[in-house]
């Protein structure tokens, strides 16, 4: 391992960079130009985003685009400060009163992103003294808000309810509060938690319990929502948040809870408190874009249906996915396989990202595709071609 604290200089990130590279770890940074109808230009080819999660195709809808101009063109281009000062504009609360409304809740705060918003929140619900039992799965912003917060931090075995009492039945005891956190579409394996069963344990044991709707807000559930919605258990989960920069094709994040958890948050949340508030023109978006999954429900229908024949089809050609959302995780395995399948697709067209250590364990490489609303039977079937030829090459060699 490079010794960060050397003395030479820069010397120990050349070593990390070069390191990372012979592994092939190393990140890089890719332009795209945007095409719309979910077509991007990427490494001078023109190819259907798989790796978007744009999921109900609004970011650039012209009722989107029309409303942050209106606003930007009514309020600025800037909050120009944070809103304990004086950045909070009526607009912000007009789109957490229906933030409230679209989740259920009685009310809403909104935060600058969703990895600003899992900082803030858990930093300032749990402190030292205090215990949190977190899905082993669980996204980085929840992670490093735990770890910021100095809480004990369990991790749970990914969906393993009988694990996650056991830590509780063991060590519940030794905190003052304890706080239950999942995601309910995990965004990197596209299935979802047993929710009630989350209930009652932490009924059982007295926890609160918080749940991350990044990529369920406004696919899942009557209202669109997300999955607290679809069943049926708003009233029993303390805190949900979620982002408006997937789904809902814009940017910024949400928390909806109780009126008095979200003075709380007002009064504690470091995250919400130091930072200058979203501005006009992506308040804007945010309203127009919970209209539209309130009078457009037809998105997610479509989405729903289409993700449902991509996974059968997939299926019937013995392909192992994981999952049941518009998220459809293909396991290949060895990280070079994803990188190989993944090249092999974007010369057909198609990007679709290959996923690996660490951000999914060892061995378990692999590609995610992201569907969304503008991605047709005909596309996906399509797709679906390209990845049995793919796939076979990478058997046949
Ligand atoms: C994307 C994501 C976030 C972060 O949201 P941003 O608004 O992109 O910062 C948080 N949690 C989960 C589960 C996510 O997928």
């Amino acid at each position: 391992m490079p010794d960060k604290g050397g003395r030479e200089g820069l010397g120990w990130v050349e070593e990390f960079l070069l390191q990372r590279q012979k592994e092939n770890l190393l990140r890089t940074l890719k332009p795209v130009v945007s095409l719309g109808q979910g077509k991007i230009r990427i490494n001078g080819r023109d190819c259907f985003d798989f790796s978007s999660n744009d999921y109900l195709g609004l970011a650039g809808h012209p009722e989107l685009v029309a409303a942050s101009n209106r606003m930007t063109e009514s309020c600025g281009t800037s909050s120009s400060a944070s809103r304990l000062m004086s950045g909070d504009l009526e607009i912000h609360h007009e789109l957490e009163e229906e933030t409230a409304r679209f989740k259920g809740k009685e009310a809403a705060l909104i935060f600058n992103s969703g990895y600003q918003a899992n900082l803030g929140i858990i930093n300032s619900l749990c402190g030292a003294g205090d215990g949190i039992f977190s899905d082993r799965l669980n996204h980085a912003s929840i992670v490093d808000g735990i770890l910021l917060s100095g809480a004990r931090f369990f991790r749970f075995r990914h969906n393993d309810m009988d694990h996650l009492e056991f830590l509780l039945k063991n060590h519940r005891h030794k905190f003052k509060k304890a706080l239950i956190i999942t995601e309910t579409i995990f965004s990197m394996d596209g299935d979802r938690p047993p929710l009630s069963a989350l209930v009652e344990l932490k009924d059982k044991y007295k926890a609160l319990l918080m749940v991350d709707e990044a990529h369920a807000t406004g696919i899942f559930g009557e209202k669109g929502s997300g999955v607290v919605e679809e069943e049926g258990l708003i009233d029993s989960v303390e805190i949900i948040m979620g982002t408006f920069g997937k789904a809902l094709g814009s940017f910024g994040a949400y928390v909806a809870s109780s009126r008095r958890l979200i003075e709380y948050l007002v009064n504690t949340s470091r995250s919400f408190i130091y930072s200058t508030a979203l501005p006009p023109s992506v308040i804007g978006a945010n309203i127009a874009a919970l209209r539209l999954v309130r009078e457009a429900p037809h998105r997610r229908k479509d989405l729903l249906d289409n993700a449902c024949y991509f996974r059968e089809s997939l299926k019937d050609n013995d392909i192992e996915i994981r999952g049941s959302s518009q998220i459809v995780p293909i396991i290949v395995g060895e990280s070079d396989s994803a990188i190989k399948a993944s090249q092999r697709l974007e010369d057909r067209g198609f990007w679709v990202v290959p996923v690996r250590v660490p951000t999914v364990p060892t061995g378990e490489a692999r590609l995610r595709i992201s569907i969304t609303f503008h991605h047709s039977k005909e596309v996906l079937s399509k797709l679906l071609e390209a990845i049995d030829e793919v796939l076979k090459v990478q058997v046949l060699k």
